[in-house]
Parts: structure tokens; sequence; C-alpha cells
């Protein structure tokens, strides 16, 4: 084969791929030889051990190998008279099987009479009870081999190394329509013999040492076609050895990519504020409550950030309700006081018209001009934000449009920021000319995990809730027993508390959600005919939706029904109930964000939780709600239920997907690689004596380190 050894070369010219396959590896991303060989298989099945066909046993799947002594294609005339089968019989010397294939005539041009054959399927009694059979297996055929040159020494040492597809440890690959398991695996036996010499180790040397890491090429062969003495567990769990090299390549080059851009941000120049703290104090002095511990180490956190000349990068984590809110005025105020002006981005309309209805007075009151700026609200505000008039800005991805100009801005609070992509966030940073940046999230993930996904950001965590809050109940219904949440609503009511009842929000059919929310609304309002009901939602005017949040705020509205608007960030302390309607629909995080806007006052809150049946998954959902109401375990179960993918949310928040490692499963790696790549930015920031590894990192990034680093 021609060019083995260039990895970019096209998989095309690999020897069995031509033109026509070569279009369907395309779709499944494998152009080059280096793409294939990085296609990594999804699961393995042992079919090493072959058995003695005297011994096998039904209804296992069991791997067999003998001569063929007869073929034959029979149609059973009884049933279905269409139906052909393909049937051969072997013989090991112990015993004879009869394979069968169904509908597979062109087999007999397959299989000879004669020919050594390894089977791979389940083995059946047959219909006469008096022997055994095997049903569609995966087969190989062993002395057909003409083709000594794709046996590569490469592969030894391998046990068996012409079996392929049978008798080893044998890899299964995702397939697209027109290919199959077995020619797949025939290119890819190719591929890892012949091309992974041309695989170059660009890990540097001290650090394969430190953590004997196995060799790249072994391992990528091993990987494709495992040794027979390597362990399925392992295989099938991405962790064996073989494996965990390649997660940790990955990793590394993460990392390496993050600790670039956080030792870029940190030698860039910012802005050095020299806060007296008179607004602040005169913030506190008004508010009915005092800091707790842990808002107050996380303010000290942020001060000491603002005050130095690097650009802020930090990331606040805390849980639903522990009061990021107020930590976030407190930042911008002391933006303002050094005569900046600060912007609050919030990834809804709705939760920028809270915060601006929180804030509001607040900021008011200290005498300072605040403005709401959100899609609607646009042309009458951007005018007042350039020319400097307006000191906090808060509002929604408007103010990363073109023609939103600041004068002079110092801080950016992104809020939630789960729901915006790195893009967004690098856009409005180039509002203000290194502006300060705090991002808030209430996704409560391990710090391991948080440092790889927010890896250039330094990080704190408000891990206290104010004090005198009651951990809300949750409990479920199922339809039958819809009658009992209206007779806690109703007691609840009665006690002058409020609620909330939430509808889902599907994309595809928004209208219709939003006919359910009407229907319910007004159901419920027969239901009480002396309650006031409210209806919030996406399409309303934003103005008619700051009405009614300020009435349900005031206390004028007793029950607020909504589509999932209100999910994140409302904060209204005198409602109790929250009842989500079709709680089967919602994720963990979304459950739990809904029910975080519950148990913000003192006195008991509820969260009902309607569920008209719905999958495993969801059954589990809703069970992880009942039990706990703790966000940090809610967010490991999310992360176990969903995966770390979607979970994270990885291509929303601009990070590159990752292939082979997995950031739950390799937390260890992880931590090593996050260490060693940090440090060695440390000592070579350009990567200038790692020519091949900074490839990598450009591979492996793209365009985004670029925004990255522009950001
Ligand atoms: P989140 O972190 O979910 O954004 P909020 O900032 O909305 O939480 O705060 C939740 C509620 O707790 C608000 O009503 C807020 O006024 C209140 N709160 C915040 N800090 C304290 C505190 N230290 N003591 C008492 N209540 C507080
Ligand atoms: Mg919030």
């Amino acid at each position: 084969m021609k060019n083995q050894n260039d990895l970019s070369s096209p998989i095309q010219y690999v020897k069995g791929v031509g033109p026509q396959r070569a279009r369907l590896l395309a779709r499944l991303g494998i152009k080059t030889v280096r793409d294939a060989l990085f296609y990594l298989p999804y699961r393995y099945e042992d079919r090493s051990a072959i058995k003695k066909i005297a011994l096998l046993c039904p209804e296992e799947i069991q791997t067999v190998q003998g001569k063929i002594i007869k073929t034959d294609v029979v149609t059973p005339t009884n049933k279905r008279p269409r139906l052909k089968i393909f049937e051969a019989v072997i013989t090991d010397g112990s015993g004879a099987l009869k394979a069968k294939w169904f509908n597979q005539v062109y087999l007999k041009n397959v299989f000879k009479t004669g020919q050594q054959v390894v089977l791979y399927g389940t083995v059946k009694v047959n219909y006469w009870g008096s022997g055994f059979e095997i049903v569609n297996p995966e087969y190989e055929i062993l002395d057909d081999n003409d083709d000594e040159e794709s046996n590569p020494s490469a592969l030894s040492p391998q046990p068996s190394a012409s079996c392929i597809h049978t008798g080893r440890i044998v890899p299964i690959y995702r397939l697209t329509e027109g290919l199959s398991q077995k020619n797949l695996r025939g290119i890819m036996y190719a591929v890892a013999g012949n091309s992974t010499p041309a695989v170059s180790d660009f890990i540097p040397q001290e650090i394969i040492k430190e953590y004997g890491l196995p060799d790249i090429q072994e391992s990528l062969r091993n990987i494709h076609f495992p040794y027979s003495s390597s362990s399925l567990n392992d295989l099938n769990s991405g962790t064996s050895p073989y494996h965990r090299r390649l997660s940790f390549d990955e990793i590394f080059t993460m990392q390496l990519g993050l600790a670039a851009i956080k030792k870029r941000e940190t030698t860039e120049k910012g802005i050095s504020f020299s806060p007296g703290g008179k607004l602040i104090n005169r913030l506190l002095a008004k508010l009915p409550f005092k800091l707790t511990a842990a808002q107050e180490r996380v303010f000290n956190d942020i001060i000491n950030d603002m005050r130095s000349p690097a650009p802020m990068n930090r990331l606040i984590q805390g849980d639903v309700g522990c009061g990021k809110t107020i930590v976030a005025l407190m930042s911008m105020l002391t933006a303002v006081e050094c005569g900046y002006q600060a912007a609050l981005m919030a990834p809804t309309e709705i939760l920028a018209e809270q915060h601006y209805l929180n804030m509001h007075r607040l900021v008011e009151d200290l005498g300072l001009k605040i403005h709401l700026l959100t899609g609607s609200k646009k042309n009458k505000e951007a005018g007042m934000i350039a020319s400097g008039d307006a000191d906090i800005v808060i509002g929604t991805h408007a103010l990363i449009q073109e023609g939103v100009s600041f004068k002079k801005l110092g801080l950016i609070v992104i809020d939630e920021q789960h729901r915006f992509g790195v893009m967004q966030r690098a856009t409005l940073r180039k509002k203000g000319t290194n502006p300060d940046t705090l991002i808030m999230t209430a996704t409560p993930i391990p710090r391991t995990l948080a440092l790889t996904l927010y890896g250039d950001l330094d990080y704190s965590v408000i891990d206290e809730l104010p004090p005198n809050r009651n951990p809300v109940i949750t409990r479920l219904f199922y339809e039958k027993n819809k009658s009992r949440i209206y007779a806690l609503m109703e007691e609840e009511i009665k006690k002058g508390r409020q609620a909330y009842v939430v509808y889902p929000l599907i994309e595809e059919s928004e209208k219709t959600d939003l006919k359910s929310a009407i229907t319910g609304a007004e159901a419920l309002q027969k239901m009480f005919p002396n309650f006031k009901i409210g209806l919030i939602h996406g399409r309303m005017k934003p103005a008619e939706r700051e009405d009614v949040m300020r009435e349900f705020k005031e206390g004028g509205i007793h029950i607020l029904v909504s589509t999932t608007v209100i999910e994140v960030g409302v904060d209204v302390p005198n409602a109790a109930v929250m009842v989500i309607i079709h709680a089967e629909r919602f994720g963990l995080s979304q459950l739990h964000q809904l029910r975080g806007r519950v148990g913000r006052g003192s006195g008991q809150s509820y969260c009902i939780l309607l569920s008209y049946g719905g999958s495993d998954d969801a059954r589990k959902r809703l069970d992880v709600m009942v039990e706990t109401t703790d966000g940090f375990r809610i967010a490991e179960e999310d992360l176990s239920i969903r995966g770390p993918g979607e979970f994270f949310g990885t291509r929303q928040s601009g990070m590159p997907d990752l292939k082979v490692a997995n950031l739950l499963r390799d937390v260890k790696i992880l931590e090593i690689a996050r260490k060693e790549a940090f440090a060695l930015i440390e000592r070579d920031a350009a990567l200038s004596g790692y020519p091949e590894l900074r490839k990598a990192m450009g591979d492996f990034w793209g365009e985004r380190l670029e925004m990255f680093k522009t950001a």
C-alpha cells in the first residue's frame, strides 16, 4: 500500500476501501487514515474461547471452529414460502453442528465444503431436540486466506493473528448503512496493522516516564485488536491501560489549551479598582438580612480580584437560593463606585426583568441609574448606555448585539452561565477593555470537573444557604390523585402563601404547550373562583410580563401559572408551593431549578411533581427529586443519567467534544493531566520546545482557542 506512513492520506487508498466505501466511511467522519485510527470500537465481544461442539450449552453465545462437511439451501414448505435458509454443517471431531442463516442465499458462494471456519453466535437446541444448531452466526473462513501481506507482523504478538472477526476479542464499531461490521473491521485491521508506526508521540517523555504511560502505537493497536489476555470489562468500560493512555492524551491537550488561555489572561492588563466601599456599606445597611459567612468569603475573593491589575475571571458556584444575586450586586456597585459601568447578562428576558425588579429600587436609592436592556426594549435604552448615563445595565444577550456600546464598562456579570457559550462571553467582554468578569452558576458540579469545564477561570463556592430555610418537601403524584394537589394548594393559599403551577415547554410545539398553560389557568380559575390566577409565558410582551411578576411579588396573584419561563432565578419568598405538570418531561437540573423557586422564605414549602408516566430515566429523575434537595447530589445523578457530554452542554459552552475520555470516569487522569499541563505552560507558555504538542493542541481546539485568545 502506498503512503501507508502518511496518516493524512485519504482512506480511499487503504486496501479494501475504494471510492464507494470511502463515501460510506466519510459519513462516520473517517476521511483519512488518521481518522480511522482514532475511530474507536464502542464495545468488544470475547470470541476467543473456542468450544468443542460436544461441550456446547444451549441459549448461550459461543464460538466454535470446525470443517464444513455439507452445505444446502432449504425452503421450509409449511408456513413461509418465501423464506430461504442457507445451512452448513461443521464438525470438529467432537461432534457436528448445523449453522443456519435466514435469507442469505448468497452464502452458498461463500462457504465450500472442506473449509475451516469459525462461527460465533447463539447456540440453540434444534427442532427435534436431538442436537444443537447455531443461528445467524458471525463467521470467518480460516483457510481462505490468500492474502499474506494483510497479516502484518506489526500486529504480533497476537495469539491468532489470522483471526479478525472470531476466535479473539473482537472490536465492534458503530456503522452506517451499507457498511457491515465485517467490512469496517477488515479496514480497521489493515489500518491498525500498517499505519500505527506513523503515529508519533506528542506527550513529553518526562510525563510518559513519570506516569508509566503505555506506548501510543501499542495502545492504538490494542484498542482496535486487543491482546487476548485483556480484560473484557476494562475494554468495554474504556478503562484498559490503552484506553487510559488515549484519554490522557486527549485530556492533557484540552488542559493545555485552558492553561494557555489562563496564562494569557493573567498577563493581560485589566482594571485595578480601588474601592472605598461606601456604596456597599450603604447597601448592606438597607438589607433586611446579614450576609452569610460564605457570601462574605466569596465577595472577598471578588474584591481581591478587582483590586488586582489582572482581569478577573471568576466563577461563582452556589446552589439555588444561596444568594448569588446580592454578591453580584455588591460587585457591580464596587465597579460603579470607581467610575465604571457594570453589566449583568441573564439567559432569559424574564430573568433579566426579575433582576431588574429586584435591584432597581436598591440601586436607585443609592442615587444611581440602572437600565434594563432586552430584545424588545433595546432601542430606547441603547443610547443611554453608550452615553454613560446608565451605571448598571441588566440585560439578555441583547447586550452583546452590535450597536450596543458602553462608555466605560468595567465589570460584567454573567448569570446562569451554562446557558451562554464561550463566544457570547467573549463578545460581551469586548464591549469594554479587559473588563473584570464574574460568572455565576447554580449547577453544582464537583470541583475537578468545574475546573475542567471552566478551567480558565478562578473558582469560588457559596456553600451555605441563608439561615432559617426549611428544606422543601417534595411529593410525586400521578394523574389519578390530582385532586390532592389542589387541596394542598388551597390550604397553603388560605394561610397567605402563594403557588406556582408550571407547564412544560417542548420546543417543537410551543403553541400547544402555551395552550395547555392557558387551559390550565382557566381550569384553576373555575376551581378557585375566589383566588386570583395569573398567567405568564414567553410570548407575552415584556411590559405585560413585568406587570404580572410585580403583582405576584406583591401578593396580588395567588397562583401563577406559567410555562418554563420562570425556571431560573425568579425570587418570590412568599411562594410556598411549586406544582410541576408533566414533571416527567423535565430534566433533573431543570426540576431542581424550578424547586428552587420555593423555600426561599421561612415556613414550610412544597414541590409537587405531577407525572403522567414516562421512561425509566424519567422515573429515576423524579425519585431523585423526592429523595434529596442536595443540589450537589442532584448534579451527580444528573451527570450519571445523562452522561457528561449532554450534562455539560459542551457544545453550547464552546468546549471541544471529548472522543475518548469521559470526565466523570476519568477524574484521576484529569487531575494528573491538569497538573502537568498547567506546569508545562508555566515553564514554556508558547510550547516552543514542543512543536508536536503545540500542533496537537491546535488540532484539538481548532478555532476555539483563537476565540478564547481574543476573549
Ligand atoms: P440564587 O443564588 O439562587 O440566585 P438569590 O440571590 O435569588 O439566590 O437569593 C435567594 C433569596 O435569598 C433571595 O430572596 C435573597 O434576598 C435571599 N438572601 C440572600 N442572601 C441572604 C442572607 N444572607 N440572608 C437571608 N436571606 C438572603
Ligand atoms: Mg440567581
